[in-house]
């Protein structure tokens, strides 16, 4: 697909950024990104994604949406309750508004380790935005198995990580941890910290594409936004990964 003269107008104040230009953009039309969960970072993922210009964006959660939800699933409304809305599909409806010339498929059933192949098949690059550490394994094995980056992030409170993964060149998510967190089931978490590593993870979406910049690559980056502090961290491979050696 070429740029359209509307693509040339509508993105036309980030193709002016250095190293991107029309090849970054066109790059950004031709790719398909995956995103597992439309709760907190999924919601701000997306239209972030969506407002860049990602040509098709394949979203898959089999929740829908409730009032605890909302303080920070921002494409999820009060009516999208009322209707009893799935997450993927209330996401769609928003993005689809929002930018008509992109690309939206949905998938609303549970994605497990027998349909994930089938779910994320067409997609170049996956979005980890999860809430739990056995889905996001399932993930990771996937986009190994599969030698597709991964983007992960993980928020709690004011708390969040991120890093970018890329198959036999960085740690996998087993590498970093080999065991899982303990897993809480309600969490404490405010709509910023889950609004910004959304938005982190879209950047490194973009970058990842494009080329432009530095990805985390064997990098996390830790911010806690109570205190203002950020932090970077190392990660290394694990020759013995179960999953990535
Ligand atoms: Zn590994």
């Amino acid at each position: 697909m070429k740029l359209t003269e509307q693509d040339l107008q509508r993105y036309s104040r980030q193709i002016l950024i250095d190293g991107f230009g029309k090849e970054g953009q066109l790059k950004l039309k031709n790719s398909t990104v995956g995103m597992l969960g439309c709760g907190g970072l999924g919601t701000a993922t997306s239209i972030y994604l969506a407002a860049a210009g990602v040509g098709r964006l394949i979203l898959a959660d089999s929740d829908k949406p409730d009032i605890t939800n909302l303080n920070r699933q921002i494409t999820h409304y009060e009516y999208d309750i009322k209707n009893k809305r799935n997450k993927a599909d209330s996401t769609k409806e928003k993005l689809s508004e929002f930018n008509s010339d992109i690309e939206i498929e949905t998938y609303t059933k549970n994605v497990n380790e027998e349909n994930i192949e089938k779910v994320f098949e067409k997609a170049d690059l996956i979005v980890d935005c999860l809430d739990n550490f056995e889905d996001r394994y399932m993930l990771n094995s996937y986009c190994v198995r599969t030698n597709k980056p991964l983007i992960h992030a993980a928020v709690y409170g004011f708390y969040g990580q991120l890093t970018t993964i890329v198959p036999e060149k960085t740690a996998c998510l087993k590498c970093i941890f080999p065991s899982p967190p303990p897993q809480i089931k309600i969490f404490p978490i405010i709509g910023v910290t889950a609004g910004l590593f959304g938005i982190l993870e879209a950047n490194e979406v973009i970058k990842y594409i494009t080329g432009v910049g530095k990805s985390l690559f064997n990098k996390m980056m830790l911010i806690d936004l109570s205190e203002n502090e950020v932090n970077m961290i190392k990660t290394e491979r694990n020759k013995n990964c179960p999953v990535c050696s």
